[in-house]
Formats: structure tokens, C-alpha cells, sequence
């Protein structure tokens, strides 16, 4: 008898250029240590439970009675009292008016950012990403058969969009400009001056404002976050939200999308998101269920945030440590919980950042991502998660120093 014959099954064409480093070849290995006993402090992920973020009860609470009621689908946008308290959150900030038809709730703001692109690209369609990037930004572009052109967010300034080089970056197929405000992996928190910049080359050349707002109540020293659509009510803009990091509950997979601005010149995309949006029948029905109760009263992150808080004690210690670490010097986060180190090519001269990851992991039992993960150009930057207790961190920022010594010229 012959055998039949087999062939190999490979990826898809699609993705050979699609890569996400934050759960990438490292953290593979991080997990394949950790099954050999193992005990790896796992800086990858901004995942807020896993260092002892407990959701406010609740929000648990609210969730867990839910689940006698949400058994079936629910509305593929998502049920009507979600959005509701939506609209109520916004409407209590200066942001143009939208109704509960203008919302799609998502499982997490990664589902909503996959149908945003899926909807709105067509092959070699490019969108202005920003570099470093919260990567999922790219690979989502990627994927639709866009082209993510990155522009620079400058370290020398503040890690501040640079406005030259997005108008530099401007051509005849771009569709739309992502804004992550709070920045991750930076922390910067954009002025009002540097949006309304943005919003001006956005109305200049008809694009799409992509506004990642996640970190929006994560804000330090008392920086303020000013929404992007506030200052852009005459155009199209998403603007990008959940729970899971104000709210702690990263794995409830609770997000959403509200759209603003002349929704008339968008049918054909809305249409689209629509198409999509059913194709996926639903978001978690309970975690839908938890978004009433997160937007209302208490803010509980406030007190993460505020000047005994946990959050901005750790924001310090990482600022003070990293920067005393000879050729390492990092821009202080004023938001989100990440910092985004620079290794000075003088002090250290590193070819392949993975590869630094990787040792550091096998030395150090500490899992970073390289920078390059963040689509930054060049192989001198990490970041770092601030989510740690502070004891823990500033250990861990020493270890990684003693580290870094025998890499030093
Ligand atoms: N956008 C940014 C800037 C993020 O940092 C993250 C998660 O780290 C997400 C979106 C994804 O969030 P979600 O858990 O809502 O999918």
C-alpha cells in the first residue's frame, strides 16, 4: 500500500509580518521555566490581578449575579444598560454627544481594535501608528492588509508626538492616526497643545482619530487627561476604553468603542462594524454586566494613583532606580503603569534586544519585552511594568542593574 501523502501546514500568508513580542519567543520560554519550578517574576503583561490588584467587590458582585441572566447572547453591540452608563460617564466630561447606538462593547479593547481595522482597510491602506507602539496597534493593521507607518513619539521630548514627522509621514492612502493617551509603553500624558496639533493635521487630511484611552484614570503627580474628541467634535473619532486596568479586571474581557463626530461620512465603515460586530455574536455577556457598576460612584484607582497610593509609590521607585543605573536613563511616566528605559549604545552595546531579554530572563528570572517589540526602531530600549509592590520592584530593578554591569564596555 503507499502512503499517503501528507503535507505540512504552515501559517497563513497573512500572518509572516504580524508579531506581538509581549507574549512572544521570551515569555515562551518564561513559561517553559516556570514548568521546570521556576519562579519568574513576569514584568511582560500589564495585568494588574496578578500583583495583587483586587477588583473593587463590586464590581464582582454585580458581575457574579448576573449569571443566572446571562446565559444566552446578548445584542451583538451589547446590552442597552452597559452602553447607557457610557454615555453617562462622557456626558459628565466635555465630550461631543453621542447615544447608545454610537457604542460597541468588545472583549476588551483588543476585539474592538481587530474589527476597527478588519472594517476600515483595504490592501495597502496605511495608518499612522505611533513608535514605541502598544503593538497590538500594528499587528492588527497588519493582519487587515494595511500598512501601519509609524511616526515618532520623542524621548528628548517628554516622549511627546512629534507633529513633524506625522505630517512627514502623511501621504494619499492614509486613512486614519492612532492615539494611545496615556502612553503605553511610555507613560506619557499628551497636552492639550500636542492634541490639538494632531487633530489639526487629522482635520488637514480627513482621517480617522483612533484614540486609545485605556489608562485615562491612571494618572500621576496631577497630570490631566484630556479626551482627543473633545477637541475634535467636527471629525471622526473612536475613542478606546475598558476595564481592563482602571478597573483591574483585565480578564473579565470587558471594553468599548464610542464613536463621534460626523457618523454621516461613515455609513459604509459603521455598516462594516456592524457586519462584524454580529459575526461575533457577542462580548462576554457577565462582564458586560460589570460595567454599570465600574463607571458609577467610587473611583477606587484614584486612591492607586493618588499620594499614598501603590501605584505612583512604584511609578517612583522604578523612575529613581532605573535611572541610577549606570547608562540607563528613563523619562518619568505621568501615566498608565509602564516605563520605557533607554540603554545608552555608548555604555552598552547591544545587537539583538530579544536576545538581552532572553539572558536577563535566564540570569535574573525576570521577564522583560525589548523594545524593538514596541516596533522602536533600534535595540536600545526595554520596557518596564510598574505593577509590583515597590519592595518587589526596586529587588528586581537591582538585580536587573548587577545584570546589566557585565554588559557594560
Ligand atoms: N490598548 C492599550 C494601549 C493597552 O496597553 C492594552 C493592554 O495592555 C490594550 C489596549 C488591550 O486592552 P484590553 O484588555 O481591553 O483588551
Amino acid at each position: 500500500m503507499t502512503s499517503p501523502k501528507y503535507h505540512s501546514f504552515d501559517k497563513s500568508e497573512k500572518l509572516k509580518n504580524v508579531s506581538y513580542d509581549i507574549r512572544g519567543g521570551v515569555s515562551a520560554e518564561a513559561e517553559r521555566m516556570e514548568l521546570d519550578g521556576h519562579s519568574i517574576l513576569k514584568l511582560n503583561t500589564g495585568n494588574p490581578a496578578v500583583f495583587g490588584f483586587e477588583a473593587p467587590d463590586v464590581i464582582m458582585r454585580d458581575m457574579i449575579a448576573s449569571l443566572p441572566t446571562s446565559q444566552g447572547y446578548s445584542t451583538s453591540k451589547g446590552i442597552i444598560s452597559a452602553r447607557r452608563a457610557i454615555v453617562t460617564r462622557y456626558e459628565l466630561e466635555d465630550f461631543p454627544a453621542f447615544d447608545v447606538d454610537d457604542i460597541y462593547l468588545g472583549n476588551g479593547v483588543s476585539e474592538l481594535i481587530s474589527m476597527t481595522t478588519q472594517a476600515l482597510l483595504n490592501e495597502g491602506d496605511e495608518i499612522l501608528i505611533p513608535m514605541p507602539d502598544y503593538p497590538l496597534w500594528t499587528a492588527a493593521t497588519t493582519l487587515a492588509g494595511g500598512t501601519a507607518v509609524h511616526y515618532l513619539c520623542d524621548e528628548e521630548n517628554e516622549w511627546n508626538p512629534s507633529i513633524e514627522d506625522i505630517k512627514a509621514k502623511v501621504s494619499e492612502k492614509t486613512k486614519a492616526i492612532v492615539v494611545i493617551n496615556p502612553n503605553n509603553p511610555t507613560g506619557a500624558v499628551y497636552s492639550c497643545e500636542v492634541l490639538q496639533q494632531i487633530v489639526d493635521v487629522a482635520r488637514e487630511h480627513n482621517l480617522l482619530i483612533l484614540a486609545d484611552e485605556i489608562y485615562d484614570r491612571i494618572l500621576y503627580d496631577g497630570a490631566k487627561h484630556i479626551s482627543i474628541a473633545s477637541l475634535a467634535p467636527d471629525l471622526l473619532t473612536f475613542t478606546f476604553n475598558g476595564l481592563s486596568k482602571a478597573y483591574r479586571v483585565a480578564g473579565y474581557r470587558a471594553g468599548w468603542m464610542v464613536i463621534t463626530g460626523p457618523r454621516e461620512r461613515a455609513r459604509g465603515l459603521i455598516d462594516g462594524l456592524d457586519l462584524l460586530a454580529g459575526t461575533r455574536l457577542c462580548p462576554n455577556v457577565p462582564a458586560q454586566h460589570a460595567i454599570q457598576v465600574a463607571l458609577g460612584g467610587h473611583q477606587s484607582i484614584y486612591e492607586l494613583t493618588g499620594a499614598e497610593g501603590r501605584l505612583l509609590k512604584q511609578r517612583n521607585v522604578a523612575y529613581e532606580k532605573l535611572n541610577s543605573i549606570p547608562g540607563v536613563s528613563v523619562t518619568k511616566a505621568m501615566g498608565a503603569m509602564y516605563c520605557f528605559p533607554r540603554l545608552d549604545p555608548e555604555v552598552y552595546e547591544i545587537h539583538d534586544d530579544a536576545q538581552l531579554m532572553m539572558d536577563i530572563l535566564k540570569s535574573q528570572k525576570i521577564l522583560l519585552v525589548q523594545g524593538t517589540g514596541f516596533n522602536w526602531p533600534a535595540p536600545d530600549h526595554f520596557r518596564v511594568v510598574t505593577l509590583p509592590w515597590a519592595s518587589q520592584l526596586s529587588n528586581a530593578i537591582e538585580r536587573l542593574g548587577n545584570f546589566l554591569a557585565s554588559y557594560r564596555q
